[in-house]
This record gives C-alpha cells, structure tokens and sequence, in this order.
C-alpha cells in the first residue's frame, strides 16, 4: 500500500474520537497516512452523560471537545459533515450538504476516496415502530436532544410554577440510560427547591416520574441484586417504577400500555432499545443485523468488505455479539488504534478483538451507586450509599478525557470542572 494511504474515520464519538487521536500521534505524526475524521456535529461529548445534561445536573460548555482543535493537535484531519452513502468499487464516500442553523447552504455535497474507512456512528434507542412515539416522544441520544429535552423540562417546570400544577414524566426503557435519566431529573427538582423559594417565593410543584419497562426487572443487564437494589432506591425518592409494563402507543398526553392502562405524562422520553442510525442502509450495501448495525468479524471487518471496518454501537460481531457499551466501543478503538498500521503498512491480517470486560457501573444521581464486577461481585450500595460505583462512573469519563488531552491538559480540565461546580448553579436555571 501506498506510504500516504487514506484512512477515513467516519464518527467521533467514544471509539471515533480515541481512534483518530491514537492514529493522529502513531501513523499521522510521522507522515504514514492521511488520518481523515467525518463527524456530522462540530464538537464531541461523552455520551453517558446526555442524561446528566437533559436533567441540567451537569453544564456543558466545558464538555465538549471542538473536533478542529483536536485534530489541529493530534495530527489528523476533519470534516464536518453526515455520511448518506459508500461506494465500495470506488472507494469513496458521500458526503450531505453541509447547511448552517438558519438554513442556509455553506457546502455542496462531497466526495472522499479511502484506502480504508472505519464506521463508528453509534446508535440511538429503537422505537420497535411503536405507534407515536416519533411523534410524541422525546429523545436523548444526541447533545442536540438533550438540550433540547432540558430546555422543555425547563419550560414545564415553569408553567407548573405559575399553574400550581404537577409535572407529569413518563420515561420508557429501565435500562442504564432511563433509570439514570430518572434519578438525575430527581436530583434536579432537589435542587431547584430552594432557589425556587428565593426566585419565585415559593415550593416548586410537584414532580411525578413514571419508569415503564417491558422486562420483569430494570437494570436487566445487571445482577438481579443490583436491579432490585436500584428499583428500592428510585422508590424511595419517589420515583413510579412499573416492570412488565409493555408500552403499545404514545400520544401527546401519554402512553398506552398493552393491558389498555394509559399513564399520563406531560414530557414523554423514549429510551428503549438500541438501532444503529437508518443511514447504514445505505453504506454499499453492506450486511446488516437486525438492529441495522454492520456485520462485522471478530477482528471488526465487516464481513463483506476487506477495506472497512465497524467499531462501537454501530458493529454487530456475528459469532458474539457485545452489548452496547462506552466499555466495548473504548476497547474496540483501541484494538484499532494498534493493528491498522501494521495492516496498512504490511498487509497484516486485525487479529480478533478480545473483549474484556471490566464490569458495568449504573449511577442513580448522587443518591446510589452499583458496579457489577467480572466474576458476579458487586460493588456499592449500602452503607458506603454506592460512593465507590459513583466515582468509578465518574472515573470513566475522566480517563476518557485524559486518554483525548494528555494528563497535564486532562488534568487541568479536570480541575477546571471542579472549579465550575464552585461558580456555577448546580443545576441549570437558563
Ligand atoms: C443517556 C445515555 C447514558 C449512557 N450511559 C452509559 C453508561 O453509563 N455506561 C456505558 O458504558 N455506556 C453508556 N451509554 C452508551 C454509550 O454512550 C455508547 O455505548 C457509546 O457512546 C458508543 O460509542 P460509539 O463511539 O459507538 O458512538 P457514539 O459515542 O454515539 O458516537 C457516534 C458519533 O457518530 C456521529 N455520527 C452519527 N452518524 C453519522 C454520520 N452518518 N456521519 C458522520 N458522523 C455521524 C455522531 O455525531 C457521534 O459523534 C449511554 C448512552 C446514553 C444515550
């Protein structure tokens, strides 16, 4: 292969973003390859923390990564702009028109050639075609969402101010995402309480959060203790927690489940299930699961197609599929970051990509913690109130950040966060 061979990373999220920055300091920095990361948003975000940012709990400015200033310092390029298609006889990509928020068209759709690309572009939560709820739900699987989620909880918050009414939330899916979204929007209203008392003269309204999952248990990928542990603290805070609960259809006053009950619910937020985003339909016709994520080897190839791989939410390995986890996307990057260049400068076949798991941590806000060990240990909960599992899920982010800047800058940004929380509301009020 050519000594400036063309590697296209299209997605910059928790694998993108660790990939294109290893392969930016090992193949870009010494002229190896042209190391090029697509993104469709300018700047990146660990998503396991869009539940903190829709409830307001945590501000985001701080925790976006400019996707420029990250390649400008880490020796890869980047495009802003949505992958719609791939031709695999070319070797090319297409890339949407890129438009600015008032509409306006700022670039033509373009066209990239590769020698390799590596697709990581996430997933978001699967509507199952449910009646409605496109129409009628909210979602957080993107910054875009959560803001926007937050600002409505915002708006709601008000009008049962000024109405003395109570606010209504329905969340779909006991998964880590909704029973986390549960907690922290809890934790919120906590904390609006007494400001509201400053602001507004007065308590805020009541809130009343509905937790609907299919399953008999939330939490079902974790222990069963952990599960029933997490379900007696959302209870105890107040929060409705209804297993077996089947929704069949939403409209804009709630959601009807199978058995015909109908749980009102004023804000609406789907975060059931797990699909690779519609556009893998039509990446070159690529196979796909189920799910429409690509099918890939054990070694993240896809199976139809030497020259492009899949890493993260969006890649299905058909002999053992892995869930879909920050934990999963993080190792399969760098799994990549350390076989691509010997397979783009000598051919060398990926070897398979052994997954460890480290265990899962599920943080409720900051009332509880859990962290399900490897070997079937859990850790967290009772007397210690879940603290180790918090900071362990805290901790998560933090080597994310560092692994992205470097200890010294990682560090600092650390300590700027801790500087924010000093200065700052602990919740957002604007
Ligand atoms: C609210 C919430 C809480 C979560 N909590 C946890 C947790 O506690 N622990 C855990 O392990 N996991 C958690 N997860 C799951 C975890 O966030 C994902 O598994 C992880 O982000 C997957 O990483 P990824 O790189 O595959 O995709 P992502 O991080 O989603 O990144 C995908 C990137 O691709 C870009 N993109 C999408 N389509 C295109 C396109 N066509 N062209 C160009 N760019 C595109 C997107 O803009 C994005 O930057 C949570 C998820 C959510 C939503």
């Amino acid at each position: 292969m050519s000594s400036k061979s063309e590697i296209l990373i299209v997605g910059g999220g928790v694998a993108g973003l660790a990939l294109a920055t290893r392969l930016g300091k090992t193949l870009g920095r010494h002229g190896k390859a042209r190391i090029t990361l697509i993104d469709k948003s300018f700047s990146h975000v660990w998503k396991p923390m869009l539940h903190c940012f829709a409830a307001g709990t945590v501000q985001n400015e701080n925790d976006r990564i400019s996707f420029m200033a990250q390649a400008s310092s880490h020796n890869f390029e980047f495009w802003p702009g949505e992958v719609v298609s791939i031709d695999r006889e070319k070797r090319e990509v297409v890339l949407s028109p890129l438009h600015a928020s008032d509409g306006s068209k700022v670039l033509d759709s373009r066209t990239m050639t590769y020698d390799a690309i590596v697709l990581s572009i996430g997933s978001r939560a699967n509507d199952f075609g449910t009646p409605g709820v496109l129409e009628n739900c909210l979602f957080i699987d993107n910054l875009v969402e959560a803001n926007a989620f937050n600002e409505k909880f915002r708006m709601e918050i008000l009008k049962s101010f000024a109405d003395n009414s109570e606010l209504d939330i329905a969340i779909v899916g006991g998964g880590a995402t909704g029973t986390q979204l549960a907690a922290e929007l809890h934790k919120s209203l906590e904390i609006v309480d007494p400001v509201s008392l400053h602001a507004f003269g007065k308590a805020p309204p009541k809130l009343s959060i509905t937790l609907l999952q299919s399953g008999a248990r939330i939490l079902p990928a974790f222990p069963e203790s952990v599960s029933m542990a997490a379900q007696q603290e959302l209870e105890r805070i107040g929060v409705n927690v209804r297993t077996s609960a089947r929704v069949a259809a939403a409209d804009p006053t709630g959601f009807t489940l199978k058995d015909g009950t109908h749980v009102p619910a004023t804000l609406r937020v789907w975060a059931a299930g797990v699909k690779a985003p519609e556009v893998t339909k039509t990446y070159g016709g690529l196979s796909l699961s189920r799910s429409g994520q690509i099918n890939v080897k054990p070694n993240l190839c896809s199976v139809d197609d030497d020259r492009i791989f899949a890493m993260g939410d969006c890649s299905y390995i058909v002999d053992d599929p892995l869930p879909a986890t920050a934990q999963v996307a993080r190792q399969q990057a760098h799994h990549l970051a350390q076989h691509l260049p010997a397979w783009l400068e000598s051919g060398k076949e990926v070897p398979s990509c052994i997954f460890h798991n480290k265990g899962a941590i599920v943080a409720l806000g900051n009332y509880n913690g859990w962290a399900a060990l490897p070997g079937g240990r859990v850790m967290g909960g009772g007397m210690l109130h879940g603290l180790s599992a918090r900071i362990g899920h805290i901790m998560l982010y933090r080597q994310h950040q560092i692994e992205l800047f470097g200890w010294i800058r990682g560090l600092a940004s650390i300590f700027a966060d801790m500087v924010e929380t000093v200065i700052r509301p602990s919740v957002r009020l604007d």
